[in-house]
């Protein structure tokens, strides 16, 4: 027997009432049959069919179908039997709308990778006479083309039963006419057709007729005329039930095109919500690119400040006046130890491990060349402060020692002064006016770049002697920077230098703190620090703009579930698994972020290049960055995108189809 059934009841529950919809209905049904199903309205005609149809389950009784019990079946297994077993004819046809016939018929064959026993859907809609109509969507099809193609869906898989629930119930009678033609054809060909109608007319076309009333079965009559017929069709294999009670065999192949499959479904309702989609997307998009702009900031200002750091020089004591412990506060001229030439010279030939030593005073100075004015910092040092920090010029050459001493008019120019006050052009050998002070150019430093204050190439450097007497009158240096041999004389040499001072300067224990001898590399670990933590910083920030990117998503996703409760509940119908529902919703939210997320890295690039052409900010976007930025929005699909997902795959099939 195809069918049997035996004291199936379903009530309802309507606030305080209860609505007895079926009330033990018993029944069979064998393969071949048509049977057509009546009754006054309210009489639980689609609840019978919707169990039947396995989209709704009864309450209490039992339902075999091709032998086997239904409600011991799991939710696969029922999806799989409404896939290949069963054909569901609704009234009001369930087409997909903005989605041509071709494609609605199509509709089932993207579930279920049992394809063999599928039909050619285009064959299908010739049958039912639409061969011309095949890239129609529904709204271009009048009431009864609409239902042939709902026939044409039911049929794509080969079902052996089909179930119709009043399918002409909204056709004018010529409408009606054909698609009863259809379905009397379908019988003959084997199919077993179940179909509810109130309509005696549409009943006639009918071998049985079944009519019901206030849940029950009233009367059972099979014509006689057809008895023969009916029971000559043998019942079909139940292959859908047995053939794969295993587990399933999936390939890698089936998996790819099914993905493919739901990639191009979700791509399509995508598409066919373009400004939601786009908004959606925005979220992330401007959570990615801020990322990757802020990445690419924090990574730039490191490497300027990488750079920066070695242009300083390595193994670096700073010996400078004032104390350490006093921070910003000016301190009066008696408590503050000032250095000289001299001490410079001691501190290279008294202390051994100190390589070199570089004394330098340093002051605004105008810059006068031709018609050119150019205000800059003017730096006197020793000529030990090319190689110590890292300002070998790479144009002409720096000064002597001998130029030093004797006071000499030269001067080592930054890029910033070759581009502002030469032109671009050559300084070597040109003749300005430093504070109305005749200098011979004779070389360029080195490019350093800007730091966040200044810009390191905006200088001019001459011999700290020169500087001292002839620009700036000052007696003492304003610091003197040591090189030492290696990083682990460091702190020895920090305390001989220390001592040194105390004995030449003859410092009473008081005063002892009135210099501050500073190490380089604590700068610079200080300084790495602060850049790290403007790297997180900024980091998190775009993190919490992705979280909220996510958010936008999950909004957009859970609506989108709502609004397509009915279209979940015919792909349920049709034979659409859980997880080919979750599949589909949560691709969508991958594409919209993956989408997104990939658009943010086109803007974030843009943005830090904006930044480092107009802004003149040292950007780096770098490759892990887009890499993080790509996962993290493939995360952020994921996890925003399951919640609606699993949602959408948890409706009931009839539940969904019932949603209004
Ligand atoms: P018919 O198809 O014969 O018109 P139905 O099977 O649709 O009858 O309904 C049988 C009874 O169950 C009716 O009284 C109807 O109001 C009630 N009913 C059907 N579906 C629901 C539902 N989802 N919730 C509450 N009551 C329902």
């Amino acid at each position: 027997m195809l069918i049997e059934i035996k004291d199936l009841r379903k009530t309802y529950a309507m606030g305080d009432n209860l609505v007895k919809a079926l009330q033990g209905v018993s029944l069979k049904i064998g393969a071949g049959e048509f049977v057509a199903i009546m009754g006054p309205s309210g009489s639980g005609k689609s609840t019978l069919m919707h169990v039947l149809g396995l989209l709704d389950t009864p309450d209490s009784g039992s339902y075999k179908l091709l032998g086997e019990e239904v409600s011991k079946l799991s939710e696969n297994k029922l999806a799989e039997l409404r896939r290949s077993t069963i054909g569901f004819v609704f009234q009001q046809f369930n087409l997909l709308t903005r989605t041509s016939a071709l494609e609605n018929v199509a509709l089932p064959l993207i579930y279920g990778h049992s394809s063999a026993r599928a039909a050619d859907p285009r064959q299908l809609l010739e049958q039912v006479g639409l061969g011309s109509r095949l890239d129609h969507k529904p709204n271009e099809l009048s009431g009864g083309q609409q239902q042939r193609v709902a026939i044409a869906r039911s049929l794509v898989h080969n079902p052996h039963i089909l179930f119709a629930d009043e399918p002409t119930g909204n056709l004018d009678s010529k409408s009606q006419g054909e698609i009863m033609h259809i379905f009397k054809t379908l019988n003959e060909q084997g199919i077993t057709i179940v179909l509810v109608t109130h309509e005696v007319e549409i009943a006639e076309y009918a071998k049985r007729v079944i009519k019901m009333r206030d849940g029950a079965v009233v009367s059972d009559i099979e014509k006689p005329s057809n008895k023969s017929v009916s029971r000559s069709i043998a019942v079909p294999e139940n292959h859908a039930l047995r053939g794969s009670a295993g587990p399933d065999k999936f390939s890698f192949r089936d998996s790819l095109s099914e993905f493919f499959q739901h990639f191009k479904q979700a791509w399509r309702s995508l598409a066919a919500n373009k400004v939601r989609t786009g908004l959606s997307m925005l979220g992330i998009l401007i959570g990615v690119g801020s990322v990757i702009a802020m990445l690419a900031l924090g990574t730039g200002a490191k490497e300027s400040l990488e750079k920066q750091l070695s242009s300083m020089g390595s193994n670096l004591l700073a010996v400078r006046p004032g104390s350490s412990r006093s921070g910003g506060v000016a301190l009066q001229s008696g408590d503050v130890t000032r250095f000289t030439m001299e001490d410079a010279r001691q501190m290279r030939s008294d202390i051994p491990n100190v390589v070199r030593t570089s004394p330098s005073v340093s002051g605004r100075g105008q810059i006068v060349f031709g018609n050119k004015n150019w205000n800059t910092q003017v730096q006197g040092t020793s000529p030990d402060y090319a190689p110590m920090r890292a300002s070998v010029p790479d144009l002409g050459r720096f000064f002597s020692e001998t130029e030093n001493t004797q006071r000499s008019r030269v001067a080592v120019v930054g890029r910033t002064i070759v581009r502002e006050v030469f032109n671009g052009k050559s300084p070597i050998g040109e003749m300005i006016k430093i504070n109305k002070v005749n200098f011979q150019v004779i070389g360029v430093l080195p490019e350093k770049g800007a730091n966040t204050f200044r810009d390191q190439d905006d200088l001019v450097i001459v011999p700290v002697e020169t500087a001292m007497k002839r620009l700036f009158g000052k007696e003492y240096v304003d610091n003197i920077d040591v090189e030492v041999v290696d990083q682990q004389s460091m702190e020895s040499v920090q305390e001989q230098i220390k001592q040194l001072v105390i004995r030449s300067h003859r410092l009473p224990p008081s005063q002892q703190d009135s210099f501050q001898i500073r190490n380089m590399a604590d700068i610079q670990s200080a300084l790495s620090e602060t850049s790290k933590t403007m790297t997180w910083l900024l980091g998190s920030i775009a993190f919490v703009s992705l979280m909220v990117g996510g958010i936008g998503i999950m909004n957009i996703m859970l609506v989108s579930v709502t609004e397509r409760t009915r279209e979940i509940g015919l792909r349920k119908a049709v034979g659409a698994t859980q997880n080919d529902i979750l599949s589909q919703f949560l691709i969508e939210a991958v594409v919209v972020s993956v989408a997104g997320g990939v658009c943010g890295i086109v803007l974030g690039c843009g943005i830090s290049f904006v930044l480092s052409s107009v802004a003149g900010w040292t950007t780096a976007v770098s490759a892990q960055s887009v890499l993080v930025s790509v996962l993290f929005s493939l995360a952020v699909g994921v996890g925003f995108g399951l919640w609606p997902a699993r949602k959408a795959a948890a409706l009931h099939p009839i539940d969904a189809l019932r949603y209004e």
